[in-house]
């Protein structure tokens, strides 16, 4: 394969070798089942305890609060579940810019006849508390908040949010697939009463979660059968792929400030490149909110579909917006609910960095992104509106 220049890190993460190292025993000789009475099938249970350990210690909580899941959109859909299950309460408020893990969930709930308030955010991504405060009404169940964004990479203010579900005695679920292995976590800071994780973000495979269950949240199951994770979330554990999840966080709390240091300097370079180089482009989000390893730019009077094309042929992989949007037809939700045109969403292009990110990477992006823009700009019909063709 062709040199690959991956700057698509909020779609998913090369999985570390570390942690292929790490779970390649319990796909070659450990493979039994946890459940089983005998020694080669029970023992796995300590692996699996012990993968807790360092995942919880990634956000701070008690291992007895984690339940593994398959992945973030699980995690998400359980928590709004079991609240509406255990609340017996009709109303969800949310934002306008949360992942399609719970847009799409409120749509079905809708359909279903639950009602559900979308906080909108500011033209710069973030989200004031007070709106929150004040879409609480007393048939509320959850307020549920992404971390930080997918798309921009803002930050919104959960401590503050969680206090005011306090407040309420309304729950509180925050996704923060975004934000784990970006920002130092801690769940009791937060407040939160349930807080989603995906290992694919953090560099371990596809197909792994886990959902923190704040200790005496009142829990209903999402998946019903064996006994499995207390009880709580039933189906033969993933031992590999829990295993794997254990390493990544543990690998990742070793290095946060460090890589966050290094990662926001790489980021910091190619936004500042880019804007200084390309006229007609703006930042996207909220410069000091956010998590360090995102940018979004919106490159005018381009569609963004036509950048990606050109950067694919050169190798380099960035993204429109949220992968799971891909090929969808409009503009990003996201960048529509900070108010962006249809023809500045369209053209926006989202850059996501990680711990395996160098500054060839960067300097690729740099070297070609320029005369792309103006070989596309002096293309495309949108044009007719730029104003520098008179
Ligand atoms: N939430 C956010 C903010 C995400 O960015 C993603 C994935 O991109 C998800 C949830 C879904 O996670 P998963 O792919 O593990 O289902």
């Amino acid at each position: 394969m062709n040199s690959i220049y991956y700057l698509d890190n909020n779609a998913t993460t090369a999985v570390a070798p570390e942690v292929v190292e790490a779970m390649m025993p319990y796909f070659q000789c450990e493979w039994g089942n946890p459940s089983s009475a005998y020694y080669f099938g029970h023992h796995l249970g300590k692996e699996i305890d012990q993968a807790r350990v360092k995942v919880a210690a990634m956000i701070n909580c008690s291992p007895r609060e984690l339940i593994f899941t398959s992945c973030g959109t699980e995690s998400d859909n359980t928590a709004i579940f079991s609240a509406l299950e255990t609340t017996g309460k009709k109303h969800i408020v949310t934002s306008a810019v949360e992942h399609s893990a719970i847009t799409k969930q409120m749509d079905f709930l809708k359909a279903k006849g639950y009602e559900v308030t979308f906080i909108p955010v500011e033209s710069d991504g973030t989200l004031n508390p007070a709106s929150v405060e004040s879409a609480i009404c007393p048939e509320t169940a959850i307020v549920s908040l992404m971390y930080a964004n997918n798309e921009t990479g803002v930050i919104f203010p959960i401590t503050e949010v969680s206090k005011i579900c306090k407040k309420h005695g309304v729950l509180f679920h925050s996704d923060a697939v975004q934000a784990a292995g970006k920002l130092k976590i801690d769940v009791k800071e937060l407040g939160v009463d349930f807080l989603s994780l995906s290992a694919h973000k953090i560099h371990a495979p596809k197909g792994i979660g886990a959902l923190y269950v704040r200790n005496r949240t009142p829990f209903q199951p999402y998946i019903i059968g064996g006994h499995q994770e207390r009880q709580r979330r039933a189906g033969t554990e993933n031992v590999p792929y829990i295993v794997g999840f254990g390493k990544a966080a543990e690998l990742c709390l070793a290095s946060l400030e460090e890589e966050n240091t290094r990662v926001r300097s790489l980021r910091d370079r190619l936004e500042e490149g880019i804007l200084s180089q390309i006229p007609y482009t703006r930042l996207n989000g909220n410069k000091l909110l956010r998590i360090p390893n995102t940018s979004n730019i919106s490159f005018e009077y381009i569609e963004s579909e036509a950048i990606l094309m050109m950067f694919d042929q050169l190798g380099i992989c960035a993204s429109s917006g949220s992968a799971c949007t891909t090929g969808s037809v409009g503009a990003s939700h996201v960048l529509s609910a900070m108010g962006l045109s249809p023809m500045q969403a369209r053209g926006s292009v989202r850059f996501s960095l990680s711990r395996y990110t160098t500054d060839k990477d960067i300097d690729v992006v740099l070297e070609h992104l320029p005369s792309i823009i103006n070989k596309l700009r002096a293309m495309s019909p949108l044009n007719e509106a730029h104003p520098d063709n008179v």
